[in-house]
């Protein structure tokens, strides 16, 4: 199953889950949707500046 990443339409925000989800992890809202391209690669940036630090892989939550 592909990992996914998902941006929640009310608060804004971002998170990868594996395969389906149904409502936001942070707020509990079930406006999410998957993000763009461009999205997904902003936060893969974004992670993977922290993944560096950290020098493990990012943990999937
Ligand atoms: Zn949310």
């Amino acid at each position: 199953m592909a990992k996914m990443v998902y941006s929640c339409h009310k608060c804004k925000f971002q998170f990868i889950r594996m395969g389906e989800i149904e409502c936001c992890p942070n707020c509990g809202s079930q406006s999410i949707k998957v993000a763009s391209k461009q999205e997904e690669e902003q936060f893969a940036q974004r992670h993977r500046a922290a993944a560096d630090r950290l020098s493990r892989p990012l943990k999937t939550v």
